[in-house]
């Protein structure tokens, strides 16, 4: 026997778990309405464009007030409005997305792609995060139709009445609970839209002044754009930060819809790196400044804005990490940035070279993080030596062949994290003929690891880590100025000075050019020193 029905909703029960749970952040509730009012001016556009609306469209500006005394907040828009047929069959059902419905209804004929925003959270209900009351008045665009009046308190009842209204469109008015009234103030009101709303599409109006850039640069065409309107981007976005070193515009249709532009930033030094400066959008709303998943970590260093519909916004964390649109548009801006960066090395490398104190860190971090970054970034990674010069892989692999070869057949490279402190022994190597890099960051620390990994036959030493003859070992057969016993002796004077176990007496003096004693730490000593110095950190 099967029986079947249907799950009941207690609806009187949904308005505290809206209010409580579903979003931490009140404040989202005037994205979701000023949204609204603009897709409704979007669909009075696209039905204007389509021939099934041919009256004055006249100013579409959505217009939002805060009345401090009457404690409402009003949002006003010119677009296509609603009977009350309409308020009932859109506002009443939750979770009922009008967006939805007409998108799928006019996507078959012709015009512009979907501009539409609709569904990324609770939509119009989560007015009552912030209200005890919400009141629609709306007329349709279309003639011969009544304005309506609905109202409701939050309980489960509505009342719909004739209204009077002489302009097409919709007027929301909310009427602020106790607990909310922070949103009656007028400048937390500002900070909330120029946070959600800055780049919205249609004009947004508070307090007489225009709040929104309707047309960001990252919706147009590259070819449409100049170096300066990407460097006066940058300052509308960061307003306090140096011009960025260089942008990629991000601009893809298939399989999935994503624009935007990513800023290499100008940055002084490691510590002064910062997250989360990329923002998200979803056509033209902003979503959040959390791009962690969507942006490879390493990328999130980078400033900028990414604009994708694609992108599902009501699920959890772990869903985003899973979700395959994510894991496509991880890949992707991947890829653009290596392109990018490869781009730039091949065409201006000296604008590359110059930037490479900016750029070093992204450029390692990825390559530590990421495979196919890395694979992309070893032909344009540079290494540079003691004398500033520098190299790729491919061309310090054929600077240093020849004589840094040992006896094994290994390439040895040398390296300095302190070329003041490691001087003598960097002298002694130049003195050889031997190049000496410099990898002197928090980053070179990890990065060294990785090279020695990736590269085949090369090893890397440390410029002070055994006396010079050692580090690249020909032969066997070197000479001594000094005997045997003279060298034990002096061997023994020398350990007991330094009285620390770790630390290792050569006594070589191979020719009078070198330091005759050298005292070193061994090389794997050395490491974890200095990571736990770094404190393990990645
Ligand atoms: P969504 O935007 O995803 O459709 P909402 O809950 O935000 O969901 O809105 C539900 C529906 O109510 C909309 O799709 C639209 O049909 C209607 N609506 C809401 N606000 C307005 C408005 N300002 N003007 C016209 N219709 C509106
Ligand atoms: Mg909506």
């Amino acid at each position: 026997m099967e029986e079947r029905g249907n799950i009941s909703i207690h609806t009187e029960n949904i308005f505290p778990i809206i209010k409580k749970f579903l979003y931490s952040d009140h404040e989202i509730f005037l994205r979701e309405l000023v949204s609204n009012a603009v897709d409704a001016t979007q669909k009075l556009k696209r039905l204007g464009g389509i021939g099934e609306f041919t009256g004055e469209q006249g100013d579409l500006k959505v217009v939002v007030s805060v009345d401090k005394e009457a404690k409402t907040i009003t949002i006003t828009d010119r677009g296509i409005g609603m009977t009350a047929e309409e308020i009932k069959k859109y506002i009443n059902q939750i979770a009922f997305s009008g967006a939805t419905e007409f998108v799928e209804r006019y996507k078959d004929q012709g015009g512009e792609k979907n501009q539409i925003i609709g569904q990324f959270g609770l939509g119009f209900y989560s007015a009552f995060m912030v209200a005890n009351e919400v009141e629609i008045i709306s007329k349709s665009f279309r003639d011969g139709t009544e304005p309506a009046r609905w109202v409701c308190d939050g309980s489960t009842e509505f009342a719909i009445t004739e209204a009077t209204k002489e302009d097409r469109g919709t007027t929301i008015i909310l009427h602020i609970a106790e607990d909310s009234e922070e949103f009656l103030e007028t400048e937390r009101v500002r900070t909330v839209l120029n946070k959600y709303c800055k780049f919205l599409p249609v004009e947004v109006e508070f307090e007489g002044q225009v709040i929104n850039n309707p047309n960001p640069i990252w919706t147009k065409q590259p070819s449409e754009l100049t170096d300066e309107d990407y460097k006066n981007f940058y300052k509308e976005l960061y307003p306090f930060s140096e011009a960025p070193l260089f942008w990629i515009h991000l601009n893809v249709d298939y399989p999935f819809n994503l624009t935007g532009i990513l800023y290499f930033p100008k940055i002084k030094n490691e510590f002064e790196l910062q997250r989360n400066k990329i923002q998200l959008y979803s056509r033209q709303v902003f979503i959040t400044d959390e791009v962690k998943d969507v942006v490879p970590e390493f990328l999130m260093l980078l400033h900028g804005v990414i604009d994708s519909p694609d992108i599902p916004l009501n699920v959890s964390r772990s869903f985003l990490q899973a979700d395959a649109n994510v894991k496509k548009i991880n890949t992707y801006i991947t890829k653009k940035v290596a392109d990018k960066l490869n781009d730039i090395f091949k065409k201006d490398r000296e604008t590359f070279e110059k930037n490479w104190a900016d750029i070093n860190v992204f450029i390692k971090y990825g390559m530590l993080s990421d495979d196919k970054f890395y694979e992309k970034a070893k032909d344009f990674v540079l290494l540079q030596n003691t004398e500033g010069k520098n190299h790729t892989f491919e061309e310090y692999k054929a600077l240093t062949q020849a004589n840094q070869t040992d006896k094994t057949e290994q390439l040895v490279l040398l390296y300095t994290t302190d070329a003041d402190k490691q001087h003598a022994y960097v002298e002694a190597a130049l003195n050889r003929g031997y190049d000496v890099l410099k990898l002197d960051t928090v980053i070179d620390s990890h990065f060294i690891g990785l090279l020695e990994q990736k590269l085949e036959k090369t090893t890397l030493k440390r410029v002070d880590s055994e006396t010079i003859d050692k580090l690249i070992q020909k032969d066997d057969t070197k000479e001594s100025v000094l005997n045997d016993t003279e060298k034990e002796e002096i061997k023994k004077v020398y350990e007991q000075a330094i009285n620390n176990q770790h630390m290792q007496v050569e006594v070589a003096a191979m020719s009078p050019d070198d330091a005759p004693v050298v005292i070193t730490m061994p090389e794997f000593m050395r490491r974890m020193k200095d990571m736990s110095r770094a404190g393990g950190g990645g």
